[in-house]
């Protein structure tokens, strides 16, 4: 078993990154490479406008490279409960920003000859108890007449054709989400955006901030770059001299496991549907296939704020073991692939985009980020250059999280409070 990210194992390296020092001046300098920045640099480098992405790693590193595949449009909480919380006209638009999100990476993918493997699956959110499938089909009801329609609730008995498991009540389909290689993707939006002009940095850590002259320059170990506008596109990876985002976004760890490609036998008996699936505990499971027949199935498996080795290896033990109680035929399957990644969560799990502390941001996707980060990048572009504002969140309050600095020392506390909710729920 590799303890690596199966899209970044099987992703080509960028090979069009920047090898001399980080230096000039540009229009916007964007801190971090995964979804949220190249998409941003793509949209502006198409307009013309002088960009350089600094990332601390490679391009993906993060959680673009690490994540569970899954393009789902819909946003983290229930339709209900979004309207509940931002009002119906701001849970509509949000609702329909994730639509776009998956339309705009469908769009780049044909624009921009990407090579990933993108596919219109449709998503399965699995009732994991009776009660469950009660609160999805309310759900539905609301949410099938007022924004999606391309929605429909499948019964137990209609399951059978799409998920070999007995361990569900029912689920809500979700026809316009779709699947594709992460890091295929994610390579191949820094090789678009450097075809227009933009210039991206590997291994380019900013430590730095300050100001000169009416200008930001930002510091890295391979030069310093001067920029009249900065985009901090960094998640759950944003680093302590960025304290005003790191008090207000918690890294929470999720993690994935890759079985061997499985055979046409193993997959009519598992996934006859070929969907991404969700189940609809809090502390949850989501799978799908990959490209090469692989079954991708991650989940929180620990609340953890460390994404290591030896984390990715005991969560890979507890995931193996929920694999085997979803499809008890795959119990002796081989693992071939273990890894972890940290999602940028915020406290209402609503994610956050706009211009604060002298910086244009989006983050806090709350693991809803692999087809909205693509969105909000090419919004936050848009924003910059003075076209019309489409952000979904704009103005959207987000105080800092009392007592936190950036270490989330309650997760323990959060993860036994999800537990006890999914034995009582
Ligand atoms: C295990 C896992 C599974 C997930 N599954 C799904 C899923 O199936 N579907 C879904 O919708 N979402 C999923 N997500 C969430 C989704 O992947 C993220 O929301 C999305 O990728 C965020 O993209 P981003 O570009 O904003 O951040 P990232 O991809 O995290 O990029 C941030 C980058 O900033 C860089 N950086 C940080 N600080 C600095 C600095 N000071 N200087 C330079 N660079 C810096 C980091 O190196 C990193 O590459 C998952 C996440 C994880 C971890």
């Amino acid at each position: 078993m590799q303890f690596k990210s199966y899209w970044h194992d099987t992703a080509p390296p960028l090979i069009r990154a920047e090898q001399g020092p980080a230096e000039g001046h540009y229009d916007v300098a964007i801190v971090g490479g995964g979804f949220t920045g190249l998409s941003a640099a793509l949209h502006l480098a198409k307009a013309g406008v002088r960009v350089a992405v600094l990332e601390g790693g490679t391009v993906g590193s993060g959680a673009s490279g690490r994540n569970g595949g899954h393009l789902n449009n819909g946003i983290a909480h229930s339709y209900l409960a979004a309207k509940a919380h931002l009002g119906a006209d701001r849970a509509k638009a949000l609702y329909r920003a994730f639509d776009d999100s998956i339309d705009s990476i469908e769009r780049i993918v044909r624009e921009e000859t990407i090579d990933c493997a993108f596919r219109r699956s449709g998503k399965l959110k699995l009732a994991s108890k009776p009660a469950h499938m009660d609160a999805l089909a309310r759900n539905f009801e609301v949410l099938h007449r007022e924004v999606d329609p391309d929605t429909a609730l499948l019964r137990r008995e209609d399951l059978a054709a799409e998920v070999g498991s007995d361990a569900f009540h029912g689920a809500m389909l979700s026809r316009k989400s779709a699947m594709m290689h992460m890091g295929r993707y994610v390579t191949g939006l820094a090789t678009a955006a450097t075809r227009y002009g933009a210039t991206i940095y590997e291994n380019a850590l900013v430590t730095q901030r300050r100001q000169s002259d009416g200008r930001t320059e930002l510091v890295t170990p391979r030069g310093t770059v001067a920029a009249n506008t900065v985009i901090l596109a960094t998640g759950a990876y944003t680093t302590e001299n960025f304290p005003y985002f790191r008090r207000r976004i918690i890294p929470v760890a999720s993690f994935i496991i890759a079985t061997r490609p499985l055979s046409e036998s193993e997959i009519a008996a598992t996934m006859p549907g070929n969907r991404t699936y969700v189940t609809s505990m809090n502390i949850g499971n989501y799978f799908r296939l990959a490209p090469d027949r692989r079954m991708i199935f991650g989940g929180r498996a620990r609340f953890s704020a460390t994404s290591d080795q030896r984390s990715d290896a005991k969560s890979g033990e507890i995931l193996r073991a929920s694999l085997a109680r979803l499809f008890p035929h795959l119990a002796r399957v081989e693992i071939d692939y273990c890894w972890g990644g940290l999602v940028d969560m915020t406290q209402d799990r609503f994610p956050r985009a706009g211009f604060a502390d002298g910086v244009w941001f989006a983050m806090g996707y709350s693991g809803h980020g692999a087809q909205m980060s693509t969105q909000m990048g090419i919004l936050l572009a848009d924003a910059i250059m003075g076209k019309s504002d489409r952000n979904p969140v704009n103005g959207l309050e987000w105080p800092a999280i009392a007592g936190y600095s950036g270490k989330p020392w309650f997760l323990p506390m959060v993860g036994l409070y999800y537990k006890m909710l999914d034995k009582i729920q």
